[in-house]
């Protein structure tokens, strides 16, 4: 189970008694904290440090401990920051620093010297901030009484990108084939994505791939026919065609599960020994949190596995999505996102058709894909390029929307979304910040999580939404 860490900060100047009260408030704390996070994370208390060698046991501890997704610090008392530095140079966790007090209110009537050395966060916390800002650590900071329920979810929110980011560090992604042919925005610099978010990139042959399909046993593609049956609507007679993905979902499985693979991509150039592209396989994978990124775009297949990762638990839907076409009516333009097939069922607002239709590209036998139209609601549409000199986050704030009318002769399932602040800016924002064509949409995860996410993995970050105005997208 992933946990964190809750290590509180003070010294030994105000005694033993000051000393057993913090630990016992620290337990309280850490208790509740638990209680109120459990469904993400477990929260352990480690010993309060008191001294240098105190936090480096306790910094060590947290980094070492593959369970340890990351570290909640707080000083009850004052704790002189020089004591925290080595520590927290051998600190790789996300680190949160939540700014509280064990007390809410201020007992007036009763208040002396003691109580104010005993709760001074509001002056241990300010030495301790000094020197995360002076280390240069990239960290969150909550601030407010811990049991206040605002506080609590910015604290479940934390974990919930924590988690993530341990995810990505033990991510594993698969290229069966590579980048599309003279595509700039999907590559990539493979080397410094796995020094900055541990994505473990590496090649696979397609043809070890088709391998591994072509072992399927006829069984285990019936089982697959199954499940495809009770979860989606078979919209074709072409049952053959069906068979064939369900076969290269088996093969996929395995070969994900025996290799530990959490994301893959695939490209249509490259299907040497496989007669569709594949469509429903890719698609149903995508519904066990499995990344994908279609053309050989190794980022967005890893960035999806950690944004599902990060919205677990979330209502709301998160996937792959790629910029496809426009209605530019003025003042009402709206997008319409989608992909040749692989559009994740989780935005289904209708339950998924399988429907079998040529592909006009590729070259390939007609492929079955899963059809529907998609869910509504605010959301964000999150992409990562890479500049050359280091990644960029774009994270716009877009609406979901019903489509006006139906699209009975589009055959792959698709999304619709209304640009913040509007269309004008929104896309121009987009376009200026080198924003690709293939994203995450989230209608689960908000800006603050994408935010928190780019601080703590040290990615530059460029918002857009309401508060972009026109000044910013004229340069
Ligand atoms: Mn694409």
């Amino acid at each position: 189970m992933d946990k964190l860490y809750f290590i509180p900060g003070s010294q030994d100047l105000y005694g033993d008694e000051c000393l057993k009260q913090v630990a016992k408030d620290c337990e309280e704390m850490a208790n509740f904290l638990n209680e109120k996070l459990k469904d993400i994370v477990t929260v352990e208390l480690l010993p309060t440090v008191v001294d240098s060698a105190a936090c480096i046991a306790n910094c060590r501890k947290a980094t070492m401990d593959d369970d340890c997704v990351g570290v909640i610090t707080w000083m009850h008392t004052f704790s002189p920051a020089k004591m925290w530095i080595k520590g927290l140079q051998d600190l790789r966790k996300p680190l949160l620093h939540l700014h509280t007090q064990a007390n809410e209110k201020l007992p007036y009537d009763e208040i002396d010297m003691d109580f104010m050395n005993l709760n001074q966060a509001a002056h241990g916390d300010r030495e301790y901030g000094f020197i995360l800002a002076r280390m240069g650590i990239a960290h969150e900071v909550v601030a407010g009484y811990y049991k206040n329920e605002k506080v609590v979810e910015k604290i479940r929110d934390f974990a919930r990108v924590a988690r993530a980011i341990g995810y990505s560090r033990k991510l594993k992604v698969a290229c069966f084939g590579n980048n599309m042919r003279e595509v700039a925005v999907t590559d990539g610099d493979r080397v410094e994505s796995q020094i900055r978010y541990g994505w473990e990139t590496n090649y696979y042959g397609i043809g070890d791939l088709v391998d591994c399909i072509n072992a399927s046993t006829d069984a285990e593609i019936d089982a697959m026919m199954e499940e495809y049956k009770s979860k989606y609507t078979m919209a074709t007679d072409n049952i053959e065609a069906v068979r064939e993905q369900a076969k290269y979902e088996v093969g996929l499985k395995k070969f994900l599960k025996k290799n530990e693979i959490g994301a893959f991509i695939d490209t249509f150039q490259d299907l040497h020994g496989l007669k569709q592209l594949p469509g429903v396989a890719v698609q149903d994978l995508m519904t066990e949190g499995i990344g994908f990124g279609p053309e050989g775009d190794y980022k967005i297949s890893a960035l999806s596995a950690v944004l599902m990762k990060m919205a677990e638990g979330k209502e709301g839907a998160t996937g792959f999505i790629e910029d496809y076409t426009y209605d530019l009516t003025e003042g009402e333009e709206l997008e319409l996102a989608s992909h040749m097939l692989e559009v994740p069922p989780a935005f289904a607002a209708t339950k998924p058709e399988i429907q079998v239709h040529p592909l006009g590209i590729g070259g390939k036998e007609d492929p079955a894909r899963l059809v529907f139209d998609g869910v509504t609601g605010d959301g964000i549409q999150v992409t990562l390029v890479d500049m050359g000199t280091h990644f960029r986050i774009i994270c716009a704030d877009i609406e979901l929307v019903k489509q006006p009318k139906p699209m009975p002769k589009l055959p792959v399932a698709r999304i619709m979304y209304r640009h913040k602040p509007n269309f004008e800016i929104g896309t121009a924002a987009w376009c200026y910040a080198g924003g690709a064509h293939h994203s995450v949409v989230s209608t689960a995860l908000t800006r603050k999580d994408i935010a928190m996410f780019a601080k703590l993995t040290g990615t530059e970050l460029i918002v857009i939404g309401d508060d972009t105005k026109d000044a910013d997208v004229t340069r």
